[in-house]
């Protein structure tokens, strides 16, 4: 059975996208059977393993999430034998508003995605910044959701909103989503503030933050632009080593959840301190 996992984060620039790509890179030279679904229609994820934009003008995510076609219609062949991806453009930005008179409008990546994911062993899925209808499609075709999360001050206040969607989702559409976990990222071990800020978000969620922490490295920000992930780009440099640990550390969680079903991972979303709540984070709920 494939694990699906959602790359989320309502705020932007956090490294979702770069973490939907390597993540998906390194899972797939372990020889895991990888699907990375593009739904941002910035189309960063696409373009960040090699496709060109023109070629899948015609068909990505958009078509099939609006039910035009099949999602194996628009799945492509990337540079690693392992790795494919259903693109974006953004053409998906009109999907929300098609959607919004749709039946079952939430539901729409995880029927196109019911013919597909048994020919994978993982699904990525790279969302927008954003918790719209797109997003919550994501949070219901997934199995759990990992949350980068960037080494800030502020980090943790987005968090309540986004923990709080999770939960709705988790008590309406999907009974079955879990927190994969929480990953740092952009993190400078240099600087007295980031290693503040880990250490508060590493008592608060305890094993639920990844022991993988991805280090800010220029080579990761370059790599996009060649159409190429890290682990391509540059096996060597500190983001290929990171994200190759997050991988493994993915991939071991998921045997020891097989081997011994044990109570801690029956996890369910904890609250987040008081101190680190914010006004948009307690008020503001998705429409579900
Ligand atoms: P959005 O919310 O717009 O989709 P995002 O959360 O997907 O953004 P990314 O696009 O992955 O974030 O990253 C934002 C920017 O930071 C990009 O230019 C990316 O190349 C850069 N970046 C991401 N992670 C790192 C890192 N660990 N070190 C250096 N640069 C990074
Ligand atoms: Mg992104």
């Amino acid at each position: 059975m494939s694990k699906i996992i959602a790359i989320a984060n309502q705020k932007g620039g956090v490294g979702k996208t770069t973490t939907a790509i390597n993540l998906a890179a390194c899972l797939a030279v372990a020889e895991k059977k990888t699907l990375l679904i593009d739904l941002d229609p910035q189309g960063n994820c696409s373009v960040g393993v090699g496709l060109e934009k023109e070629t899948f003008e015609e068909k990505n995510i958009y078509h099939a999430i609006i039910g035009k076609c099949s999602l194996e219609e628009v799945i492509y062949k990337t540079e690693l034998s392992y790795l494919d991806v259903a693109p974006a453009d953004q053409n998906l930005i009109g999907a929300e508003i098609e959607l919004v008179s749709e039946f079952a409008r939430e539901q729409k990546l995880k029927l196109a995605l019911e013919t597909v994911k048994d020919k994978y062993d993982y699904v990525i899925i790279d969302c927008l910044p954003s918790l719209n209808v797109l997003a919550v499609n994501a949070l219901t075709a997934s199995s759990s959701v990992l949350v980068p999360l960037q080494t800030e001050y502020y980090a943790m206040q987005g968090l309540m909103q986004l923990l709080n969607t999770i939960r709705l989702v988790k008590g309406s559409l999907n009974p079955d989503l879990d927190l994969e976990g929480i990953l740092l990222t952009m993190f400078d071990s240099r600087t007295s503030l980031h290693k503040q800020v880990a250490a508060d978000i590493r008592e608060h969620f305890g094993d639920k933050v990844f022991e993988s922490v991805i280090p800010r490295n220029v080579k990761l920000s370059e790599c996009p632009s060649f159409g190429k992930p890290i682990i391509l780009y540059d096996i060597k440099s500190p983001g290929s080593e990171a994200y190759l640990s997050l991988m493994r550390e993915i991939i071991l969680r998921e045997r020891i959840i097989e081997e011994e079903p044990a109570d801690e991972f029956n996890y369910t979303v904890p609250p987040i301190p008081e101190e680190y709540q914010d006004a948009q984070g307690t008020e503001s709920q998705p429409q579900l």
